[in-house]
């Protein structure tokens, strides 16, 4: 998709006069792209009107870039298409909140939920998990075995004959909030003999447990029926947010635009594999980058440069001209570097880097290794994030606190912090505005 769009804006900027004629067929040959990618017929056609209605012609045909310019309409567009503009259901403290998951059989409702509710776990929330999915006969043992790993309280009942989904979820839900569980998810079935069943035992769940959420997972690779799976449920329950899975293949996620046009809920996370941990938040740029296939190199310099550089990045800016790079340091510039592609090739980018350093992070382990890395910082405190990590040498309890607060064995807590030594060394050699700092100036 990425090469199509960037064929057909290339031949644009070799125009001498640029007319609106010239720009339709441009985004004709984009809106095709994009229909290839799943994007709905419908949604493509507004984007084509908006896109259309906010370039300038005369601006367009004065401008050195004529590709940027439509480049960033298209992208900016696909942005807002992406983004319904509502703001995210939040948990509150001191209350049980109730989040029932719905969505088709197979579309990763029973993972997601136990990599939610592990999420709100080492956040330190109250959390249970409750399975009303008495139509599939290994649903509860997915759910056993999901949670145990977890160590998250689950509830729910080995199917023999007929079990009523309602009751068991009821009954879960009040069993948990009498126990002044904080999060109490709600994994329900995704199949029935009749769809029209199914749509009616939603209603009845939502009816009986009264969620204050409502989370809606689809499947990125479903193409153009997610329009039709969004609308169908949205129908019968109320939706409030949408998680996108199985975005780690090769799932170009167009169907993610349909669901939030149908159910105008914000996309709130996206699954990338079928670990615990791959569960990453949603963030529109990234995911209409990675749509139109501009996670090459190119691109890369591109999201780079473009990045809103904010206060947290001049703080580490200052930091490391200073030779000082602390844990909140790595953990910053980690959750920066995730949000861009394969972490080797852009590590390799780095001038001054050690290339054995960089070829650590091959690109399948990679984003695993961050999201680990990530639940490991989560669970430091404030002080331990601003130290060089010295004290984690001094005092082991405060290893085994992190351990059992991330799930993240030990050995591998330890790898990280060798891994930060590592590079606050290096930072400290190029301390004071040498080699990579002259590349990497916030002002850029
Ligand atoms: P449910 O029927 O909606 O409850 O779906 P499941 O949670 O049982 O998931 C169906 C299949 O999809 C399982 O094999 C999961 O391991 C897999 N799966 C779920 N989420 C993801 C994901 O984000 N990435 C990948 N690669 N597989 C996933
Ligand atoms: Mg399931």
């Amino acid at each position: 998709l990425g090469s199509r769009i960037n064929t057909a804006l290339q031949n644009l900027s070799k125009e001498a006069a640029i007319d609106s004629k010239a720009v339709d067929a441009l985004l004709m040959e984009i809106c095709k792209a994009l229909l290839e990618s799943d994007i709905n017929v419908k949604l493509v056609h507004q984007l084509r009107t908006n896109v259309k209605k906010s370039i300038d012609l005369d601006q367009l045909a004065s401008s050195a870039n004529k590709r940027r310019v439509i480049q960033n309409a298209v992208f900016e567009e696909l942005c807002n298409l992406v983004d319904p503009g509502v703001e995210q259901w939040k948990p509150k403290k001191g209350k049980s909140n109730v989040i029932m998951f719905v969505g088709l059989q197979g579309n990763g409702k029973t993972t997601t939920c136990t990599k939610l509710a592990a999420h709100y776990h080492r956040k330190g929330w109250k959390t249970g998990l409750v399975c009303a999915d008495t139509f599939r006969a290994g649903a509860f043992d997915q759910i056993r075995q999901n949670s145990s790993k977890a160590h998250i309280p689950y509830y729910g009942r080995q199917v023999y004959s007929e079990v009523d989904p309602v009751k068991v979820a009821s009954e879960g839900v009040k069993k948990f909030k009498k126990d002044k569980y904080e999060i109490i998810i709600v994994d329900t079935s995704g199949r029935h003999k009749q769809e029209t069943e199914l749509f009616k035992e939603m209603e009845e769940i939502s009816a009986g447990v009264n969620p204050d959420n409502v989370v809606f997972v689809m499947d990125g690779t479903i193409g153009q029926a997610a329009d039709a799976q969004a609308r169908a449920f949205k129908e019968s329950v109320d939706i409030g947010s949408i998680i996108i899975t199985k975005m780690d293949g090769h799932a170009k996620g167009g169907g993610a635009i349909s669901a939030v046009a149908a159910t105008k809920s914000p996309i709130v996370f996206i699954g990338t594999g079928e670990h615990i941990y791959d569960l990453e938040r949603f963030a529109p740029r990234p995911f209409v980058s990675k749509m139109l296939g501009m996670g090459d190199i190119g691109g890369l310099v591109e999201t780079v440069r473009d990045m809103q550089l904010d206060k947290t990045h001049k703080n580490m800016f200052k930091n490391i001209s200073q030779g000082v790079f602390t844990l909140r340091d790595m953990r910053d510039q980690l959750q920066t570097i995730s949000k861009m592609g394969p972490l080797n090739k852009l590590m390799g980018m780095m001038p001054g880097m050690p290339p054995e350093l960089a070829n650590s992070f091959s690109a399948e382990d990679s984003s695993r290794k961050i999201r680990q890395s990530m639940s490991i910082f989560d669970s430091m405190t404030e002080q331990e994030l601003d130290s060089d990590g010295k004290i984690f040498e001094t005092q082991k309890s405060r290893l085994d606190r992190i351990s059992r607060g991330s799930g993240v064995r030990p050995f591998e807590i330890h790898a990280l912090l060798h891994q930060h030594k590592q590079f606050a060394q290096m930072v400290k050699k190029m301390g004071g505005n040498k080699g990579l700092l002259k590349n990497m100036n916030p002002e850029m």
